[in-house]
């Protein structure tokens, strides 16, 4: 699947800290595919709670450590992630 990075619109650009990821964990099975795949080791499920579909949803555990590669998205079979490039300037 074609996964494109995305510029991050305004108000992502000024959150603090950044946030490189938007994650539809409603969407998520906890499959572990993404958790595996991040090379930055980032990505866990989070296991105080359960999404709508019963499984412990994946969270991003250090964004400043993220560098939106994409892998975590282009291997997720439920497109379950927005990427956004990290601004210069964060
Ligand atoms: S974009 Fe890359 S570094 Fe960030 S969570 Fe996904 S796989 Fe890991
Ligand atoms: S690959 Fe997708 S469905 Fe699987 S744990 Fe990661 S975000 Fe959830």
């Amino acid at each position: 699947m074609a996964v494109a990075v995305r510029p991050a619109p305004e108000e992502i650009q000024a959150a603090k800290p950044f946030a490189p990821l938007d994650i539809a964990i409603d969407r998520c099975k906890g499959c572990r595919l993404c958790i595996d795949v991040c090379p930055k080791h980032v990505l866990a499920l989070d296991e105080s709670f359960v999404n709508g579909l019963g499984y412990h949803p994946v969270r991003l555990t250090d964004p400043d450590g993220c560098t939106s590669c994409a892998l975590c998205a282009r291997i997720c079979p439920d497109a379950v992630y927005t990427v956004y490039a990290r601004p210069k300037a964060v």
